[in-house]
């Protein structure tokens, strides 16, 4: 297996690297959104995070506070987004996984969903219904 996020954990690919514990790594993407934007991932490797391990929770978002406070003070942020693409078909084109933290500013017209659909009638305790009955704690 190759992937280039194991490589910049192995040290054997260069990578701006902003903050590193024994198990988290988090760095600069190279294709910024906007400047700062990083990049933060587990140093086992996982493929998305449906196989992030529990035990690596606390851990992936604790160095993820950390690095959003470090962006927020450093580019004088009023806001940021939090987000992880999985599966190529929500955008995932590094099949290890990481969580993204971008830098946001007035008028940069970044948006996510500009389609929003209406639930109608039942429709949403039928989803939820749904939804439930495949919840597996
Ligand atoms: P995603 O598309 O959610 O899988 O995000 C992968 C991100 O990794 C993209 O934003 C890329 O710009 C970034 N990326 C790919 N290769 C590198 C690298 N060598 N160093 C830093 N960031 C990278
Ligand atoms: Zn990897």
């Amino acid at each position: 297996m190759d992937c280039i996020f194991c490589r910049i954990v192995q040290k054997e690919s260069p990578a701006e690297i902003l903050y590193e514990t024994y198990n988290v790594l988090a760095m600069l993407d190279i294709r910024p959104i906007h400047f700062g934007h990083a990049l933060v991932i587990p140093k086992s490797h996982c493929v998305d995070f449906l196989t992030l391990p529990e035990q690596s929770f606390h851990d992936i978002m604790h160095a993820t506070q950390i690095v959003a406070r470090a962006l927020v003070k450093t580019f004088d942020l009023e806001g940021f987004n939090v987000f992880s693409n999985n599966g190529r078909i929500a955008g995932q084109s590094v099949f290890h996984f990481h969580l993204h933290i971008v830098p946001r500013y007035v008028g940069d017209a970044i948006r996510f969903a500009p389609m929003l659909k209406s639930y109608t009638g039942r429709s949403m305790a039928e989803n939820g219904e749904r939804i439930r009955r495949n919840i597996q704690p």
